[in-house]
């Protein structure tokens, strides 16, 4: 039940005044405030507090945007922010510090000069977020923006409006207004971001808005970091705990509803253990859904029409036979949980990403054929999952790459929100999350020191170059 709260109308952010935003946010930086340590705490706490005081605020948007559920609203976006807060908090000092650098880094024969990295904030940032976290996914990299020293411009996905109007208010009521501001809108607000010089831009969506960002930024050379899609593969091997593999690939397409970046797109899977897996998948979808998947209020629904229509094409185009669930229901923006078993890589489920609760299952014969065929469909996905035995695993590691992997299990290397999480090739560029996202918005800037005395012993770099003249 989605707490009873008002979330104001969804209003764009006006085109004409984005310029002063982004030419406010610069000044801001330029005043040198956000470096200070101690004023970077007091933004992260305001931070944290302002998601717990919006708390209702945010679940009730996410029920409204996403119908998801509460469990899920705080585990995957509230607490998940807060925590990232803490953990910021906590370990700032040690991040923020300069790092000095002695021997071996700094060979003997400069040992008489200091050597030092300095942690500077890149300057202005921009961030963009997708729909599926509309939360986390842009205040965890507003916490390293935050953390770093940066001063940014946040704009939410306008796909998941209910939120975006609850970060606007939650970010420019509680934290300094002149540093952090939300901008509203889809294309054409982003579009006037995009005229705007950066110092970062942190994009989090799908790959061909990213090589959009990725091409307009070239032009003024901004760094990006790109967190984009991917078509993961997830490989179960004859040794495969069958049971286990259905269990806990069923969480991957079941959570958010299939709407996760890292959820697997097909699983890949030894012939002769197709029917006991699609068997086990069935009992996992019994266990989760007593009652049936559109009866039960855990499960989310598709975000838009628009995505719902393009789902539904994948399930109608498809050449494969549904083993798992099929049912729709357009009014409600429901899709059942459903499995396709496929036998083809032309199928309409294996060439794209389904970003929704169905998936493929390709009965293959040996390993061999798992890996041509994965690295055949998308040779850098996001993620991939290995059910196997420990060698198996490995040669999966070993030859096929990926931005990251869970082993025996749907996307757990990206559940722990303060390790680096990133994609690889096409899936993205850079890594965030934790130390990484202070990371990714630093520039670490070597400084070196020469005593002034030490002339003497320096003078052989200086012209004419006579090793004659060479008597300290
Ligand atoms: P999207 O790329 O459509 O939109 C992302 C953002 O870009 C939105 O804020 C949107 O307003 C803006 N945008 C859209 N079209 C634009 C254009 N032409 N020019 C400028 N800006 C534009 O992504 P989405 O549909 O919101 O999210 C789904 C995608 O995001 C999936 O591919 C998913 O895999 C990916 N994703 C990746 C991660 C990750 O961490 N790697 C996390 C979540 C989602």
């Amino acid at each position: 039940m989605a707490p009873n709260v008002t979330i104001p109308e969804f209003q764009a952010t006006q085109l004409d005044v984005i310029p002063a935003i982004a030419s406010n946010a610069r000044g801001t930086f330029r005043t040198h405030k956000t470096k200070s340590l101690k004023w970077r705490l007091v933004q992260l706490r305001k931070l944290y507090w302002a998601v717990e005081d919006y708390k209702n605020e945010l679940v009730a948007a996410l029920q409204k945007d996403l119908h998801k559920s509460e469990f899920e609203s705080l585990l995957s976006e509230v607490d998940w922010v807060k925590n990232d807060c803490l953990f910021a908090i906590a370990h700032l000092e040690t991040w923020a510090k300069d790092e000095k650098l002695g021997a071996p880094v700094v060979p003997a024969t400069f040992s008489l000069m200091k050597f030092r990295i300095r942690k500077e904030p890149l300057g202005t940032a921009l961030i963009i977020g997708p729909y599926n976290y509309p939360v986390q996914l842009v205040l965890v990299p507003l916490i390293g923006a935050i953390s770093a020293g940066c001063t940014a411009v946040v704009k939410p996905s306008e796909l998941a409006p209910s939120c975006a109007m609850v970060l606007k208010e939650l970010v420019e009521k509680r934290l300094d207004a002149n540093a952090y501001v939300v901008v509203n809108g889809g294309v054409p607000e982003t579009t006037a971001l995009m005229e705007e010089k950066w110092d970062k831009i942190f994009f989090t969506g799908s790959a061909q808005v990213g090589s959009i960002i990725a091409r307009k930024a070239a032009e003024t050379l901004t760094p990006v970091c790109l967190e984009l899609g991917g078509k993961n593969p997830a490989f179960i091997t004859k040794n495969a705990n069958l049971k286990i593999a259905a269990r806990r690939l069923m969480w991957g397409k079941t959570f958010n509803s299939g709407q996760v970046c890292m959820s697997q797109n097909y699983i890949l899977i030894d012939r002769d253990s197709v029917p006991a897996f699609i068997e086990y998948l069935k009992e996992a979808y019994a266990e989760m859904f007593p009652n049936g998947a559109k009866a039960s209020p855990d499960l989310a629904r598709i975000v838009n029409p628009r995505h719902f229509a393009r789902i539904k094409k994948m399930l109608d185009e498809t050449k494969g036979k549904i083993v798992m669930g099929g049912q729709m229901d357009e009014s409600e923006l429901y899709i059942e949980p459903t499995a396709v078993l496929v036998s083809s890589t032309d199928d309409s489920m294996m060439r794209e990403e389904s970003f929704g609760p169905i998936f493929a299952i390709y009965p293959v014969h040996s390993l061999d054929q798992a890996l041509n065929v994965a690295n055949s469909v998308h040779r850098t996905p996001l993620a991939l999952f290995s059910f196997g035995s420990k060698a198996e695993n490995q040669r999966v590691l070993n030859e096929m790459t990926s931005g990251g992997a869970t082993l025996n299990d749907a996307y757990f290397h990206g559940s722990v929100n303060t390790v680096p999480f990133g994609g690889v090739g096409d899936s993205g560029w850079g890594v965030s999350r934790g130390k990484a996202s202070f990371d990714c918005f630093t520039h670490a800037r070597t400084i070196a020191e020469t005593p002034t005395w030490a002339d003497a012993l320096l003078r052989v770099r200086y012209m004419p170059y006579d090793w004659g003249r060479l008597k300290l």
